[in-house]
Order: structure tokens, then C-alpha cells, then sequence
């Protein structure tokens, strides 16, 4: 007589940094596991605004989640659909793909932009959160050279030369770093009728200083760094419309056809389907182990959930803190379906970091503070070391020693996206 029993299934949502570290930590555990993603890719968002500049195209930044998990063999299938909502009691993720039950639940859907109660702004300001998003606003930037090379009128040139970045965060600051030196350096030479470098470039962000979350000694550097490949910062400055014409920041209307937007996260809303304590940007509360109190074969990592640090600040949304708690979700029910206890979180901070254009970037490492071209080593060699797959990172490396010696940005291609959010439910 058969004395097998069914192996506790795993169902984990979302293929992010949270989402595939919690299905590598249970690499060999005697669970079946079930992925779900919305996209056939997990993408490396820190390097996303690369490939909205120009600079690496989209292959070199994602890699097919079925390639990265095929040496998994307890990853039973990998299901390329979006979730949609969550029955806690029935123990079901309900998914386009018809339902599907579960034993253990790690979600790691992620962030998305927020607005600020203004959605009717997106289509004007797109943010860069995938790479449909970098491929959009790689359309518009280089577009808009484009239309400024055509126009007889001087005044719809200036329109098409000016860029306004929303948000000094450092998804913002890399952006306009990167915006301003295609316009002094990649670009320069390139066209006719227009002077590239003639682009205006204003970067606009509420609070008074620009990348709260590092020293304001570097905050200031890097405001030096922008300054110098002609990005005008502007702080303490309200974003108070936008639309199809430019915004209106401040007191004064500036005309701009291309503007991006990159203020605000808020969390995936799958947390909004349960009966579970969330946050004011949708996060879901987690106990210390990452399962949520009420239902603890459900845990939550990455910018999805919230839990406050030590210092009782919540953990910020940043690809570490994603990773660390995916592997310890996997780790956490590899105890459990053991019979042991769970552990809990604690995370190890180690870094951050920000570039700016070509060469010059600033980091903070464990209160170990750098800027320039020493900080952009740092930054080139974790960004390569993080990078998944082996051929990315030769990849990139090579694109990167290129544009560096050359000037030079390889994917400057213009192409339709079929950019369309509407079919994202949650
Ligand atoms: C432009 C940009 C730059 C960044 N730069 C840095 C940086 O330099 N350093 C740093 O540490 N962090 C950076 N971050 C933040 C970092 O990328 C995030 O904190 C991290 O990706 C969070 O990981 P996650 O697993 O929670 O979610 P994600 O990595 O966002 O993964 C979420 C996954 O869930 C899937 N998904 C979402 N909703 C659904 C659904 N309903 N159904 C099915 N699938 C779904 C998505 O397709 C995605 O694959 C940056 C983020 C952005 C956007």
C-alpha cells in the first residue's frame, strides 16, 4: 500500500526580486510550487531608466522567468497570467487563469506609480516601472529631438526641447542625469537643424532637498553633478498640473512636451481584495516572520508589505529588502511545512547608492560615504554582480565600457510599445 502523501503547494505571485528569491530559498524542499506572473520576465528595475535613455535595451535588463527557474524541479509550473484576488479562507488565488489553491501564499505582486488622486495625468507623465514604461519614454525622449529637428517654429521647438522629470527620489535624479547628457553628449552632433544641448532640462521635487533618503552632503553633490550636465534642480517646487502641453510648478507654466513622472508608489492592489490590515499606500501589515496575523500561510515580501525596522521606521521599498525577505518567506515555510518555528526578519542594510549620467554617481555604504567617479565604480560592479544571468552581465558590461569610451547609446531605436495599462487589474 502506498504510504505517499500530497506535498504542501506553494503558490507564489509575483517573479520580482521578492517573489524568485522565495522560490530559490525552497530549492529542494518537498513542496510543489506554482508561479504566477502577469509578464513571461522578471526585469531588473534598477537598471530600467538605462533602457528608457537608450543606453541597454530591454533584453539586457530581463530574462524569461522559466529560463531563470529551469533547474528547479520543484517549480511545477510557472503560469503567466494576472492574479486578481485572494480568498484567504477557501485558501484560493483567483487568477484570469481560473482559480487555484493553495497551502502557503508568498505574495511579491510589488509597487506601481501613484498620482496622487490625479490617474487623469498619467497618459502626460508616464512613470518607469517596466519595460513597456522605459520603452514608451525612450519613444518620447528621442521623439522629441526628432519633431524639434522638423519644426519651423521656434516657439514648438523650445516646447519639444524642454524635459520636466517630477520627483528627486533616485529613480528621478538618474533620469535627468541620463536626459541631460544624451542632449550634451550623445546627441550633440547628431542633427542639423537643431543644437541637442540647446534642451532644457528641469527637475522638480516638493521637498526642500532632493534624495531624502541619502546625507544631504551627497544629496548636494549630486545636485552638482546634475547641475553640470545642465539639469536645472528645482526643490521646494509643487507640481500643481499636467498636461498634454507642459505643467505648471510653482507659480509659473513651463511648455515641455516631454514630461515623466516619478513622485509616487503605491502598492499592487491585491492587498485590497482581503480582509487584511493595510497601510495608507496599500501595503499589507506583516508580522515579524512576514506572514500576515490573521492568516499565517500567507506571507507578503518586497514593496507589498510593510514592517518597521528597528527603528521603527517601516523597511523602505528597494530591491534588498525584497530579496531578503523573499529568501526568508521560502526559508519560513520550508521550517514550517518541517514543523519548526519561523524565524524572523532582520535586515542588513547594505547600501545605497544613486547615479548620475555617464560617470559620476554617490553612495552610502554603512555610513562609508563616496561621490564621483569612485562611488560610479561601486555602482557599475553591484549593478553587474546583481544583474541575472551571465550573459546580461556580459552584456552590459560591454554596452557600458562602449557608451563610456564612446559617447555613444547603442539602442536608440524609436518604436511602439503598445503601451496599454488598462489591462492591468491590480
Ligand atoms: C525605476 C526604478 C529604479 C529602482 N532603482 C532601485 C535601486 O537602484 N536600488 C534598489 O535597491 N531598488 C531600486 N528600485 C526598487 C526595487 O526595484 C523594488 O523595491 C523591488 O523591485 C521590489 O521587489 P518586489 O519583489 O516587491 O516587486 P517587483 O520586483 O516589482 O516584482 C513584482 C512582480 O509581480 C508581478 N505582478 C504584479 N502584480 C501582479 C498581478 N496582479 N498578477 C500577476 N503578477 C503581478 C510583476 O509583473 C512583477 O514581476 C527601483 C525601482 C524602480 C521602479
Amino acid at each position: 500500500m502506498s504510504t505517499s502523501t500530497r506535498q504542501p503547494r506553494v503558490v507564489v505571485v509575483g517573479a520580482g526580486f521578492g517573489g524568485l528569491r522565495a522560490i530559490q530559498a525552497l530549492k529542494n524542499a518537498p513542496v510543489q510550487i506554482i508561479v504566477v506572473d502577469r509578464r513571461n520576465h522578471h526585469t531588473f528595475q534598477p537598471l530600467l531608466y538605462q533602457v528608457a535613455t537608450a543606453s541597454l535595451s530591454p533584453a539586457d535588463i530581463a530574462k524569461p522567468i522559466r529560463s531563470i527557474l529551469r533547474g528547479q524541479d520543484n517549480v511545477r509550473a510557472v503560469l503567466m497570467t494576472e492574479a486578481l484576488s485572494v480568498d484567504p479562507t477557501e485558501q484560493i488565488l483567483h487568477t484570469d487563469a481560473g482559480p487555484i489553491p493553495y497551502d502557503y501564499l508568498v505574495l511579491a505582486t510589488g509597487a506601481r506609480h501613484s498620482y496622487f488622486g490625479r490617474d487623469d495625468w498619467e497618459p502626460y507623465a508616464p512613470g518607469l516601472k517596466t519595460l513597456e514604461d522605459a520603452l514608451e519614454i525612450r519613444r518620447r525622449v528621442l521623439s522629441a529631438f526628432e519633431e524639434a529637428e522638423r519644426t519651423e517654429d521656434d516657439t514648438e521647438r523650445d516646447r519639444l526641447l524642454t524635459f520636466v522629470v517630477i520627483g528627486g527620489g533616485p529613480t528621478g535624479v538618474e533620469l535627468a542625469g541620463a536626459l541631460g547628457e544624451i542632449s550634451r553628449y550623445t546627441l550633440a552632433r547628431e542633427f542639423d537643424r537643431i543644437d541637442p544641448t540647446w534642451a532644457r532640462i528641469f527637475l522638480f521635487e516638493a521637498a526642500p532637498r532632493i534624495l531624502p533618503s541619502f546625507p544631504e552632503s551627497l544629496a548636494r553633490k549630486a545636485t552638482t553633478y546634475l547641475n553640470q550636465v545642465g539639469v536645472q534642480v528645482r526643490t521646494d517646487t509643487f507640481v500643481t498640473e499636467v498636461d498634454d502641453a507642459g505643467v505648471v510648478a510653482g507659480d509659473r507654466r513651463f511648455e515641455a512636451a516631454t514630461v515623466l513622472w516619478a513622485a509616487g508608489v503605491a502598492a499592487s492592489g491585491i492587498g485590497k481584495t482581503m480582509d487584511v490590515e493595510l497601510d495608507r499606500a496599500g501595503r499589507i501589515l506583516v508580522q515579524p516572520d512576514l506572514s500576515i496575523a490573521t492568516y499565517p500561510n500567507i506571507f507578503v515580501v518586497g514593496d507589498l508589505a510593510v514592517l518597521d525596522g528597528p527603528d521603527g521606521k517601516p523597511y523602505p521599498g528597494v530591491a534588498q529588502v525584497a530579496m531578503q525577505q523573499g529568501r526568508l518567506a521560502g526559508a519560513n515555510i520550508r521550517r514550517r511545512t518541517a514543523g519548526q518555528p519561523a524565524q524572523a526578519f532582520h535586515y542588513q542594510d547594505k547600501g545605497n547608492l544613486a547615479t548620475i549620467g555617464r560617470n559620476r554617481a554617490i553612495a552610502d555604504i554603512r555610513g562609508f560615504r563616496l561621490a564621483g567617479f569612485g562611488a560610479w565604480l561601486v555602482w557599475l560592479w553591484i549593478h553587474i554582480f546583481f544583474l541575472i544571468g551571465f550573459q546580461n552581465r556580459l552584456r552590459v558590461a560591454f554596452q557600458w565600457a562602449w557608451s563610456y569610451f564612446r559617447f555613444d547609446r547603442g539602442a536608440r531605436l524609436i518604436t511602439s510599445t503598445g503601451y496599454d495599462r488598462t489591462k492591468e487589474i491590480v
